[in-house]
């Protein structure tokens, strides 16, 4: 019997040691859990993975070793010896408190009459990543991180749904013009870092609830779940114009871009082949207008603008709206004095106040406003309130500043105009220089004959004239000699590139000595740099404007030694 007995125990004995080494020679961390979860050994491996010392985890639940509110691993245990394996994923939590995804397998076993289980834990980080990175490379564009056509058009697919039961959303092609140019001119990489550049302007600018994507090549598109057409036009000609005023450095150049868009509405349970084309005809016509353009596609024929009929009578209605509800906002940009280093100028920029407190920029309403007829209301608001401010600064001030404003080439063909200033200036008290009506070259090429008639009421009254964008039209000097001005604005487009542009240097050298010959004040736009500016004081400009010297804001800052 004692001898069955010392058999026995070393049989047990080296039963136990049996399954401790097949434990220890396991591949995988290993557990043996009570059914009540308390962990009666672990292996080497499994003390390795949560970080614990040799024999730290016998004894303990099992339970602290996972992620979870309840016990999470407690509950998956099998209570019965005949069933079947479990395979549960668990976050499982290290001693450092760091976390990792797991894989667990449970088997119940039967030692000593007792109900076990046997744990296999496989960390399943490196698999998760990897799924992670597939999912991401599938729905990704690897140049420059942002969807991929497969989501976007997953996402325009749910979305157009959405629109057809409820209503709204609007869908937004981007092609950068002429970007072949861009490659053979500067090479592919240039190029490729040029779409990055672009892709993260436009990502930085759209709403948190749209979707943008790269369809490929340098085409994007975005998606606008809660925009109607009016909206998405005004969203995509901000986009436009950030992207014509931008500058991206690359490669040690100044690289510089325009967009063409094409705009169309969903929700007519188009499938999404039908809405993808539509945005397409729309872009195509935004490239034919010139490039540069936002249009909007109309079943007629997509035109640029917002002519469809929805969208003109959504901007003629809105327009009417905002000049009855005092919607609309002066802000005003800084013009710096070069000789004096001081700042007693700014120009009135016109915003329209739009859905949920943005701001809209002149671009975008001047020209429905012109064909609705509501343009001259607007320059007539803006005139009453650069009038209105020259004198409320003049009153606390020593000097009153000298404010430009804007007026559109159909507005001075109304009498009333002139005589909405003149009424102004003697109601205000102010000193009529201060004063100056701004009219782009263009317009005022347009229609010479009224453009003289309304200059010389304006040289009566004692305002300035300051003809604005000059040097982007070709001839334009032979009519200075006919048009009674006191001020050029060279266009921005022969300055913002100045500092590496001899072409440019000599177009801005000449209009100054031609601007000195007439008696005008000369003022340059789009001043970004200090090199710039120290080359325009070299050549003898009157005055600098743009983000160098300051950026458009809702009240006359005071530039230094200014008002
Ligand atoms: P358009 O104004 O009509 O749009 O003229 P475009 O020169 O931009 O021509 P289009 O949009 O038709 O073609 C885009 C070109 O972009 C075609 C190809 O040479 C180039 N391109 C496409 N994919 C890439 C890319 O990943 N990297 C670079 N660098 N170029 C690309
Ligand atoms: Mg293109």
């Amino acid at each position: 019997m004692a001898k069955e007995n010392s058999i026995d125990r070393g049989v047990i004995e080296s039963a136990g040691a049996a399954r401790s080494a097949l434990l220890e020679a396991a591949p995988d961390p290993m557990l043996v859990l009570t059914s009540a979860g308390r962990i009666v050994r672990a292996n080497g491996k499994a003390e390795r993975l949560f970080g614990a010392a040799r024999g730290g985890l016998q004894g303990e639940p099992a339970g602290g070793l996972f992620v979870g509110d309840e016990d999470p691993i407690g509950r998956e245990i099998p209570t019965e010896r005949t069933a079947s394996e479990r395979r549960i994923e668990l976050t499982a939590r290290a001693r450092d408190g760091g976390e990792f995804p797991v894989e667990l397998t449970l088997s119940p076993f039967e030692l000593d009459r007792s109900l076990l289980c046997l744990v296999a834990i496989r960390d399943a980080s490196s698999r998760k990543q990897l799924e992670q990175e597939l999912t991401f490379m599938a729905e990704h564009d690897p140049l420059t991180g942002l969807f991929n056509r497969r989501r976007f058009e997953f996402e325009l697919s749910r979305e157009a749904d959405r629109a057809t039961r409820y209503g709204g959303g609007a869908l937004a092609l981007i092609d950068i013009d002429n970007f072949k140019r861009i490659n053979d001119t500067y090479g592919h990489i240039a190029g490729d870092a040029l779409i990055r550049a672009v892709a993260r302007a436009i990502a930085g600018r759209i709403r948190h609830t749209d979707l943008v994507a790269r369809l490929g090549g340098d085409e994007f598109a975005i998606l606008l779940p809660s925009s109607g057409l009016t909206d998405a036009y005004v969203a995509g000609e901000e986009l436009r114009c950030l992207i014509s005023e931008s500058e991206f450095p690359i490669d040690g150049q100044r690289l510089r871009a325009t967009l063409s868009i094409g705009i169309t509405a969903l929700g007519d349970s188009a499938p999404i082949e039908e809405i993808l084309a539509r945005a397409d005809r729309a872009m195509y016509q935004a490239k034919e207008a010139g490039r540069n353009h936002v249009a909007i596609y109309t079943e007629s024929g997509s035109s640029p603008g917002e002519d469809d009929a929805t969208g003109s009578l959504a901007w003629g209605e809105r327009i009417r709206g905002a000049l009855e509800a005092d919607g609309f906002v002066a802000h005003f940009q800084p013009l710096l004095e070069l000789s004096t280093g001081r700042i007693a100028r700014w120009e009135l920029l016109t915003r329209m106040a739009g859905p949920q407190g943005r701001l809209i920029p002149p671009a975008a309403f001047i020209g429905p406003a012109e064909r609705f007829g509501s343009i001259l209301e607007i320059d007539s608001w803006a005139v009453r309130y650069a009038v209105a401010t020259i004198a409320a600064a003049g009153r606390s001030s020593r000097r009153a500043p000298q404010i430009e404003v804007n007026v559109s080439a159909i507005s001075i063909l109304d009498p009333s105009l002139p005589e909405l200033i003149a009424t102004q200036l003697a109601e205000h008290r102010i000193e009529p220089s201060c004063l100056i009506v701004e009219l782009s070259e263009a317009a005022a090429m347009a229609s010479i004959e009224s453009s003289i008639a309304f200059a010389d009421v304006l040289a009566e009254l004692g305002c300035g004239f300051a003809l604005d964008r000059f040097g982007a039209g070709f001839g334009s000097f032979t009519h200075l000699k006919h048009l009674p001005l006191t001020c050029l604005k060279i266009d921005g487009g022969l300055i913002r590139n100045l500092p590496r542009s001899a072409v440019d240097q000599m177009f801005v050298r000449s209009i100054i000595e031609i601007a000195r010959g007439f008696g005008l004040h000369t003022v340059a736009e789009f001043v970004g740099d200090s090199e710039t500016l120290r080359l325009l004081g070299e050549f003898g400009v009157d005055y600098g404007q743009g983000h160098r010297v300051g950026r458009p804001g809702p009240s006359l800052a005071i530039g230094a030694g200014g008002l």
